[in-house]
């Protein structure tokens, strides 16, 4: 089925409800959102009951079926259709996202166009049966055959994105899905924090919308309370959990999802180093370094969390990593020129702020920025701050603070940045700086990190595979390794 935006008008302004089994899904009890860049209250969405979980697993288990039986041809198609239907509404998925996400306008639009370009990219790619063996006296084939019922927890950094890039591959592959935005967890809250949705409103427009695509109970959404995550991934009806937030949480889906032996894929947490060279264009190199430390006010997975600058260009790197940070414009990211955002919520702007307490406490010394509120006015702001030097084993080079403050580190040996840059539990992305490429690629070889790059971070494709190594993670999303885990694998022998 295919519908135009003339055909079929969304409300963004207001009627956020969860999809239960192809409906909206009413609840008695509602709660709101807030826009971190005015602190103004969002509108009501719905919060999911353990009643509202059974009935979208048994609407999804039914609906497994037929689904699974869909040809492939077909559950492409449909997938496509949602995308192009999808990019029609580009605009209002594109300012509601600035709206509950507080990213500037310029990041919200290409999170919008990479939510279809991710559901596009997956869907050319085809897992097709391989076969092993073809002998006078039998044939081998492997097949990917589809889990079942999957559930999608999705973070509030890349709430659109990271919902698609999960619902497109497990339909592609024959599954059905579930998905849940993000919530407060209840285990940070802090007494005088109230327990509302992060980013719940474009998720549950995406799941609206798929309901003119795909049968009931295919898709669903549910939007809750910090006890829907525990409910979905120990809830026996469920066969995989693709989860996409921090560490901590990632390990106690695991632990959660063990009792029923759930499948998992867990997109954790980061500290990426980068390796600068001496050899490296100091002005360009230092400009990119902070485009990517600073993105999306430091609330990127893939942020740059930790820059190692060799010695011998050290203070010149410094001074000019501090011109491209005084350049940047915090504001609201609806207005125009803005480059960077709040933080999303008041959980995160207390934690970043630990971080700023440091500064006093630890005694680091600050290159630019160094004092926690950008503006007066009302809103999650921070200034954008870089600790100069700090030593290896203090917080901000170990932890992953998730808000603009990263340290710059010197280096003078290949052999021991190289082991700095590894002494890390994480392992999600790193980059190596170089005009000596052949070099750089040496050094990117020895890196522990799912993707790394040269002269270049946070460039990502739907067709590349994506994770984390080490506790940033586990499993793989996107590409056709991606596709691979909403899949069992059966393997068949017929006789001849
Ligand atoms: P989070 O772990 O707090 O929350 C992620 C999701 O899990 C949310 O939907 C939340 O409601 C849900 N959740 C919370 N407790 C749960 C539980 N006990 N059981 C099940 N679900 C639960 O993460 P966040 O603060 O939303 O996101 C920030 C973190 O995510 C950062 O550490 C960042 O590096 C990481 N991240 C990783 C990637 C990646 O691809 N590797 C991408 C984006 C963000």
């Amino acid at each position: 089925m295919t519908a135009s935006r003339h055909e079929d008008h969304l409300d963004f302004g207001g009627n956020f409800v969860q999809i239960i089994n192809g409906k909206p899904a009413f609840t008695k009890t509602t709660r709101h959102g807030i826009n971190p860049a005015t602190l103004e209250r969002m509108e009501e969405v719905p919060v999911a009951t353990r009643d509202d979980l059974h009935e979208a697993v048994a609407a999804a288990r039914a609906a497994f079926k037929q689904w699974s039986q869909t040809p492939y041809r077909d559950r492409k198609q449909a997938v496509l259709a949602w995308a192009d239907t999808i990019e029609s509404y580009s605009t209002e998925f594109r300012d509601l996202l600035i709206a509950e996400q507080g990213k500037p306008l310029p990041q919200a639009e290409i999170e919008t166009a990479s939510t279809v370009a991710w559901m596009r990219g997956m869907a050319g790619i085809e897992l097709k049966d391989e076969v092993i063996e073809d002998s006078h006296a039998r044939k081998i084939i492997t097949r990917h055959t589809p889990l079942g019922v999957v559930a999608a927890i999705v973070p509030w950094n890349f709430p659109l994105m990271l919902t698609t890039a999960k619902v497109a591959p497990a339909l592609l592959t024959g599954n059905v899905i579930i998905v849940k935005p993000s919530s407060c967890p209840v285990t940070l809250l802090s007494i005088n924090t109230p327990n509302w949705p992060f980013t719940p409103y474009g998720c549950l427009k995406l799941v609206e919308l798929a309901q003119l695509f795909f049968p009931p109970g295919v898709v669903q959404s549910l939007s809750g309370n910090d006890d829907l995550g525990p409910w979905i991934t120990s809830h026996s009806g469920i066969d995989k959990i693709s989860f996409t937030g921090s560490t901590a949480t990632g390990k106690l889906v695991m632990r959660s999802a063990s009792e029923s032996l759930k499948r998992v894929t867990l997109e954790l947490g980061g500290n990426d180093p980068a390796i600068v060279f001496p050899d490296v264009d100091i002005e360009e190199t230092a400009k990119q370094v902070a485009t990517f430390a600073f993105l999306n006010s430091g609330q990127v997975c893939l942020n740059l969390k930790r820059i190692y600058v060799h010695n011998s260009i050290y203070t010149q790197f410094r001074d000019a990593v501090v011109s491209a940070v005084k350049a940047f414009v915090i504001g609201n990211g609806s207005k125009e020129g803005v480059s960077h955002g709040p933080l999303q919520n008041s959980l995160q702007y207390s934690r970043v702020k630990t971080f700023f307490d440091d500064i006093e406490t630890q005694g680091w010394k600050v290159a630019v920025g160094g004092k926690m509120d950008a503006k007066a006015t009302k809103g999650y702001y921070v200034v954008p701050t870089v600790i100069d030097n700090p030593p290896e084993d203090s917080r901000i080079v170990v932890e992953e603070p998730f808000g603009p403050i990263v340290p710059l580190l010197s280096w003078e040996t290949e052999d021991e940045v190289i082991e700095r840059a590894n002494n890390t539990t994480m392992g999600l992305g790193a980059s190596v700086w170089s005009a000596n490429t052949a070099q750089a690629e040496k050094v990117a070889r020895r890196l522990e990190a799912g993707t790394v790059w040269i002269n270049n971070h946070f460039d990502i494709s739907p067709v590349a595979p994506f994770g984390g190594h080490k506790e940033s993670g586990i499993g793989i999303e996107w590409g056709s390794n991606g596709l691979k885990e909403f899949c069992n694998v059966q393997t068949l022998f017929s006789y001849k």
